[in-house]
């Protein structure tokens, strides 16, 4: 008798974004973008100003004419080539945007069942009010707009776009006009909302602690392109390109070139024995990487590395480094220690290397020695 393997079903990408292309007049600023959303995913678009990210999000919301390539959600194509353009209204989309537009005559609870006009009084209220407690503004039901504070506002607007339980969920800096402490606690609140109700999101942040504090995975976008899409690990941890690196905090950078498969620096020998020798390299390594451990030489050693000068920046402490590399140059690095470590400028030191935050891509436009 012959076994057959019971058949899978995958599940509908929540949105699917096909060979996007937008130009406005000869500004061409989304450059043929393919992007994945699963159910319950929270996608992180992040990049710097002007990337293209907003364009990229009123496309899939409906509010921008897909001009080239083709949208879907939950399966079904929605805008593309010789389709008419779904409207916004008619997608199962909710939207939250930097700066919440509530209905100015309706009082909190009102704001947020406006959008549940299918749903039966008793369903509307039970409903809008397990939001409005998950996000900390139940007791603010009676209140009117004016009423209320920036931070408790937004909380509105997201239990509004929620509440109709939307496939998918399209939220464009909705954190970015609250003071940090207020942001930290409705970013929290809000995750949870949406893991709870397992709406598939897409989140524009040009924040990358953001990006990591809220995404499943994250598309990196610059100049209106994705140059990488994968988990907050895979971004941090095995970045594919050096502005990948430096996108997500300070790095040290050095030059270097593949000798035998290695890159000699003034704080170790490399290995990069996918590289061709001769190959011109960018050696990226962030500050965490580097630890610097006293040694109890005197300062006037100059063979060996040394502190410039060390700062305390509250959860760690950032030390200055003088690196001397085996051919006496001199290489200065930053040092992220966890804690308080003060060393006096002139200490000097052996630095331990972290070789996984460590990154070496060959030099751009650089030919090979
Ligand atoms: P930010 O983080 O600053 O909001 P972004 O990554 O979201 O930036 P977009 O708002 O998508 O970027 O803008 C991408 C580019 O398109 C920018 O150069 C912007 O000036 C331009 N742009 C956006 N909307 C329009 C418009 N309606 N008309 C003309 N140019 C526009």
């Amino acid at each position: 008798m012959t076994s057959t393997a019971p058949a899978t079903s995958t599940p509908e990408l929540a949105l699917s974004l096909q060979g996007i292309e937008h130009s406005f007049g000869s500004h061409r600023v989304v450059k043929g973008i393919d992007l994945n959303i699963r159910p319950g995913e929270v996608m992180c678009l992040l990049g710097p100003s002007g990337c293209g990210k907003t364009t990229l999000l009123r496309i899939a919301a409906g509010l921008e004419p897909v001009q080239q390539g083709r949208v879907a959600l939950d399966g079904h194509e929605i805008a593309g080539p010789g389709r008419a353009h779904l409207p916004p209204e008619k997608r199962s989309v909710g939207l939250a945007f930097q700066e919440s537009a509530l209905f100015p005559h309706l009082n909190v609870l009102e704001n947020v069942t406006f959008g549940l006009k299918h749903v039966n009084k008793s369903e509307r209220r039970g409903r809008a009010m397990a939001l409005l407690e998950q996000l900390g503004m139940a007791e603010h039901v009676d209140r009117y707009p004016h009423m209320l504070s920036g931070g408790q506002q937004q909380r509105v607007a997201l239990a509004r776009a929620l509440a109709p339980r939307p496939n998918l969920m399209l939220l464009d800096e909705p954190f970015s006009s609250l003071d940090a402490r207020l942001r930290d606690r409705i970013r929290d609140d809000t995750l949870h909302v949406l893991k709870h109700l397992g709406t598939a999101t897409l989140l524009v942040t040009h924040d990358p602690e953001e990006a990591m504090f809220m995404a499943d995975r994250i598309a990196l976008m610059r100049d209106g392109r994705i140059i990488q899409t994968g988990t907050p690990y895979e971004l941090y941890c095995l970045p594919t390109d050096p502005f990948v690196v430096t996108f997500f905090g300070e790095v040290n950078e050095l030059d270097g070139v593949v000798e035998n498969g290695e890159v000699a620096t003034s704080v170790g020998v490399l290995k990069a024995d996918w590289l061709d020798d001769g190959t011109p390299v960018q050696v990226m390594i962030r500050p965490e990487a580097l630890s610097p451990r006293s040694r109890n030489l005197p300062a006037s050693e100059h063979r060996h590395s040394h502190v410039v000068m060390a700062k305390l920046l509250g959860r760690a402490s950032l030390v200055h480094l003088c690196a001397h590399g085996q051919n006496g140059e001199e290489t200065h690095l930053h040092a992220r220690v966890p804690g308080v470590y003060l060393p006096a400028p002139g200490q000097p030191v052996e630095i331990e290397l972290d070789h996984s935050q460590v990154f070496i891509f060959p030099r751009r436009g650089a030919s090979p020695r």
